[in-house]
């Protein structure tokens, strides 16, 4: 029945120069995800007034994988703030009411509970025989000769089925309803960042939160094979494709951090093996991230979650590397990340348990205060440090991956 869907956004309508670029990306995004094996070209996607349209090239109405595949792209499309499938018609009247019939029989037999139904109309074509409010009264009037046997009555205010009927120059649109979208910014429209990806909860959030800001996100992980299981990087994995199905091939390095957590281990004080762990990671990671052409590194770091995320441990790691560190879930609590988790699809692969590499030789009780200067010296301990995190870097480097669902 429907022919076409329009997208709705609004945080890039307020773009000015910059609008174009950012229309452009969300709809090579969009195209992105309608791409389908062996069927280039098949869905056409257009910006018209304000709005992005999809539609079939042939002009031809949507099976159902098609409405199924749509749904699935756009809903996962950062930068859209909602989209509805139409019937387009051409702006004659007689058109429009075969169609509003059309679109209200099939809505109405999906809610065998409603009772009430409106029409809200407008109209962009000034020129059109019918003033909006006339539209609505000739639709609703059809509507109701057409289901009459049903005994909907009309509700101006509160109705359980609102039909949407925009007239336009070209054309015009008929929608039940609006489909919510995630909101915030195309992927790709701001810089790649890196996020220290864990199997835990907050990271795939964290990473998440950076793609509906316009970065796309690459991913890097830390284990400590064969002290950790496969199971371990199996999982991040898992979490990296998931974050794949709303931005293009992020790719996934897996970095064995276990070489210098032995040194650690053997060298430095126990107390301050997590903190030096964790400093180790932004090394590697500023490594791996200019070789990604990433401009900033990105965590699930929150205050006070654990001990490594005190103020002053999160100075003294902060201190390791010079690149930005982006961390966009710091001040919420886990039961919003948890809340965020499970919205994203994430939660039910998170929440698994599986021995993480920060457990390896990890100490029984961590210092919560390590000085940065101190780090710095324990560091000094181990004569071929900096040689160690270059090696490791290029290893991760040279096995990276892209992950799909
Ligand atoms: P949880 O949900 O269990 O807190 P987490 O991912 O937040 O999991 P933390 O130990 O709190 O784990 O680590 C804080 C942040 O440091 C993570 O969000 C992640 O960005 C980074 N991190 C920790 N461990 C790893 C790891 N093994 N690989 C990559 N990044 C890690
Ligand atoms: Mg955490």
């Amino acid at each position: 029945m429907y022919n076409a869907a329009i997208c709705r956004y609004h945080e890039i309508a307020t773009k000015g120069n910059n609008r174009n670029f950012f229309e452009n990306t969300l709809m090579d995004n969009i195209r992105f995800f309608l791409r389908q094996e062996g069927r280039e070209k098949y869905f056409a996607v257009r910006k018209v007034q304000g709005r992005i349209w999809v539609e079939k090239t042939d002009r031809s109405d949507f099976s159902q994988p098609d409405t199924e595949l749509i749904s699935s792209a756009l809903k996962k499309t950062y930068g859209l703030s909602s989209f509805s499938f139409i019937i387009k018609t051409a702006p004659e009247m007689e058109d429009i009411r075969a169609a509003a019939v059309k679109l209200a029989q099939a809505i109405f037999d999906n809610a065998p509970e409603a009772k009430t139904f409106r029409v809200r109309a407008r109209r962009s074509n000034k020129n059109f025989p019918l003033c909006s409010k006339d539209i609505e009264i000739d639709l609703v009037t059809a509507i109701a000769g057409a289901l009459g046997e049903r005994h909907f009555t009309l509700d101006l205010d509160n109705a359980d089925l609102t039909l949407g009927c925009e007239v336009r120059h070209e054309f015009a649109a008929l929608y039940a309803g609006e489909t919510h979208c995630p909101g915030g910014l195309p992927v790709g429209c701001n810089p790649k960042v890196l996020c220290l990806l864990s199997g835990g909860i907050d990271s795939p959030v964290a990473a998440a939160m950076m793609q509906k800001r316009g970065c796309a996100v690459d991913f890097i992980t830390f284990h400590s094979s064969p002290y950790t299981p496969p199971e371990t990087e199996d999982k991040v994995r898992e979490l990296a494709a998931l974050l794949n199905t709303y931005q293009r091939n992020g790719t996934l390095y897996l970095c064995n951090l276990l070489p210098l957590q032995k040194e650690i281990r053997d060298k430095c004080t126990e107390r301050l093996r997590t903190v030096l762990y964790r400093r180790a990671m932004f090394r590697i990671a500023e490594k791996v991230a200019a070789a990604a052409k990433c401009k900033a590194l990105a965590t699930g770091e929150a205050v006070g979650q654990v001990a490594s995320q005190t103020i002053p441990n999160l100075v003294t790691i902060s201190a390791a590397s010079t690149m930005l560190i982006l961390r966009p879930v710091i001040g919420m609590d886990k039961n919003e990340t948890i809340k965020r988790s499970e919205e994203l699809g994430a939660f039910e692969i998170s929440k698994l348990q599986v021995p993480d590499s920060c457990t390896v030789f990890a100490p029984s009780s961590p210092s919560t205060s390590v000085p940065a200067d101190i780090a710095a010296k324990e560091e000094k301990r181990i004569e071929n440090y900096d040689e160690l995190i270059e090696e490791i870097a290029n290893q991760t480097i040279a096995t990276a991956e892209v992950p799909e669902l």
